[in-house]
């Protein structure tokens, strides 16, 4: 069966209790999808990237694929 693969991006903040989604990105192969990830994180300045997949194009009923984190793209808050 095929599956959909869909990336987003999220801007982080623990300090502040600040977790929002940034923008999305439909993957069409898994091939590079470290690099892919590393590249998206580095776009958006993004310190979690999500990757989901769904079994249908229209991503209802979606489960978490892989998640990465990029500690370079955390926030410069101080406590
Ligand atoms: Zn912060």
């Amino acid at each position: 069966m095929k599956k959909y693969y869909l990336a987003v991006t999220y801007d982080v903040c623990e300090h502040n209790d600040f977790f929002m989604d940034m923008n999305e990105y439909h993957l069409i192969s898994l091939v590079i999808l470290d690099n892919y990830a590393k590249y998206l994180a580095e776009r958006d300045i993004a310190p979690i990237v999500r990757v989901f997949t769904s079994d249908t194009s229209d991503f209802i009923g979606t489960r978490l694929y892989k998640e990465y984190k990029f500690k370079e793209y955390e926030c410069g808050c101080v406590d």
